[in-house]
């Protein structure tokens, strides 16, 4: 069974991306939307599609067992590190030069290259 509906994919991707910095839970996404925009089902199943497609970044929200959801475009984020906290899930950008300077640093001192794709993992400054 698929069913695919684009009116919803599209209001989803557009409440996400119009809130980039926060990442949340299905059930904050449909109640944030109006809750009778999407069912939670539909949204899952769309979520799981976005994450696959490297649109939505998904991060397991501290030691709950639920997922929340961010965007996070595969294409724009390429030159830059991301950090994530352990703790609420969200993704922070790193600058792109702050980026460099770190992989430069590593790169004199052990000449390990890291990748763009690499993720740092602490805490934001709202969970501290
Ligand atoms: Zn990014
Ligand atoms: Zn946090």
């Amino acid at each position: 069974m698929r069913i695919y509906n684009t009116h919803q994919r599209k209001a989803l991707i557009e409440f996400l991306q119009s809130n980039s910095s926060k990442a949340f839970t299905i059930e904050e996404i449909v109640n944030s939307m109006g809750g009778n925009e999407i069912s939670q089902s539909t949204a899952y199943r769309l979520m799981t599609k976005l994450v696959e497609d490297g649109l939505v970044h998904r991060s397991v929200k501290g030691n709950s067992r639920s997922f929340v959801y961010q965007y996070i475009s595969e294409s724009k984020c390429e030159g830059h590190l991301h950090m994530k906290c352990t703790d609420c899930g969200k993704v922070y950008h790193l600058d792109s030069s702050t980026t460099s300077r770190i992989q430069e640093d590593i790169k004199s001192n052990s000449s390990f290259e890291i990748d763009n794709h690499t993720i740092l993992l602490g805490k934001c400054s709202l969970c501290k």
